[in-house]
């Protein structure tokens, strides 16, 4: 029994069996800025990184690190660094990695405020940004160099639902490129359906605020990687460059919220499934786009490296003025960004949460302003498909 590996159902619940205070069954929250050192001599030690111990809170809390660990454990990575927001473990990571004159490859359909870093920020800093098709392998192979510092995607892009094969892009970017690091947001995915680490990737950042929490009360990041890489990530990326720090009652809410990210997950990739068949029947809808119809480009990648398909559809109605009217309709999917809450939330990219992008950037992304998300919640999928079909009559007469 010593050698058992739990499942992922169980280290939600148990993380690696912290001893806590008090014997208490859920995490203490230690609201602390700062630790009381035994003495000068052991102050000085922890500094100097020779003896264990918080000194800190920016860099390092006892909640905080429970969390951390429950999530590199997830991801099966060596340790893991917890930020303030999605975009502070982005940024976190890619400015602790990234240096002038290196060059960084990414698809080019990212979440809004990574495509704003990497397109308009990493520039003025002598990056070298390049964005193409990462689902397309012959691309990456015309475009990785030896310079490449870094490839990065999404397992599944936001918000156009490509899926792009870890496993083989990891294995031709390592072969040409050994320094190169592969960057995956798992966000879309979560643990529960694909560990990117384990197909090859190098690092997997999070925005903790969507499936990880899952209750729509936190806004959160984690960065998982290598222990030498995520010691950097630490002390440059969040320490010094963003001190984006996430406090320690946002990580207990987290630390709560992932107790039921197995449950969750399998109940809301059901729903979704219901969901996009609905949607791809419906006369009312041009397009679905969702990696577990067979006719999605890559269903076939996502069938071989996800567990399950996810929570997220998009899908596009006959003109811009129709999606508009069905946003405008719904009565139970609440009209908001974000995603991966037990509430289905439906929103309009082009003008929301892509809206940074031009009308030339989110052609090239794979999307239109026509284009409708949708994250399926935990309601009962009858119900969602139901308010789907009255705000469809009411928006396309
Ligand atoms: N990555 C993806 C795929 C996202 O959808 C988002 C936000 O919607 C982020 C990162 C940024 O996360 P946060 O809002 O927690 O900063």
């Amino acid at each position: 029994m010593s050698n058992h590996t739990y499942a992922p159902a169980t280290v939600v619940v148990h993380g690696n069996h912290p001893k806590n205070p008090a014997g208490a069954l859920a995490a203490p929250i230690f609201q602390t800025s700062t630790f009381v050192f035994d003495s000068a001599e052991q102050g000085g030690s922890r500094f100097a990184g020779k003896e264990d111990g918080f000194i800190y809170s920016r860099l390092g809390n006892p909640t905080t690190r429970q969390l951390e660990e429950k999530v590199a454990l997830l991801e099966g990575g060596e340790d893991c660094t917890a930020f303030s927001s999605g975009m502070g473990a982005i940024s976190g990571t890619v400015l602790s990695i990234l240096r002038c004159g290196d060059h960084l490859l990414a698809d080019k359909t990212l979440y809004g405020c990574t495509f704003a870093l990497f397109t308009e920020k990493l520039p003025q800093f002598g990056i070298e940004v390049e964005l193409i098709d990462m689902s397309n392998l012959d691309e990456v192979k015309a475009h990785v160099r030896p310079n490449t510092r870094m490839v990065y995607f999404e397992t599944v892009a936001n918000p156009s639902m490509k899926v792009t094969d870890i496993a083989a892009v990891s294995a031709h970017v390592h072969s040409v490129a050994p320094q190169c690091l592969v960057t995956v947001d798992n966000t879309f995915a979560s643990p529960m359906l694909v560990k990117p680490l384990s197909l090859g990737a190098d690092i997997v950042v999070h925005s903790a605020t969507k499936y990880l929490n899952g209750h729509g009360d936190v806004i959160a990041g984690f960065s998982v990687s290598r222990g030498d890489i995520m010691h950097t990530i630490r002390m440059v990326g969040l320490k010094d460059v963003t001190g984006a720090v996430l406090g320690p009652q946002e990580a207990y809410l987290i630390l709560r919220g992932l107790k039921t990210l197995k449950v969750r997950m399998d109940a809301i990739c059901q729903g979704a499934m219901e969901v996009a068949k609905f949607l791809d029947q419906s006369p009312r809808v041009q397009k679905v786009f969702f990696p577990g119809l067979p006719q999605h480009p890559d269903y076939e990648v996502a069938k071989r490296e996800m567990a399950q398909f996810g929570g997220m559809i998009a899908f596009e109605m006959k003109s811009f003025e129709e999606a508009k009217a069905v946003l405008n309709a719904v009565k139970l999917c609440a009209l908001a960004v974000s995603l991966g809450d037990c509430e289905t939330l439906i929103q309009h990219p082009a003008s929301m949460t892509h809206s940074m992008c031009t009308r030339e950037e989110i052609e090239a992304a794979g999307f239109s302003d026509r284009l409708i998300r949708l994250s399926v919640g935990l309601e009962d999928p009858a119900d969602i498909i139901a308010d789907l079909q009255q705000a469809f009559e009411k928006a396309c007469r």
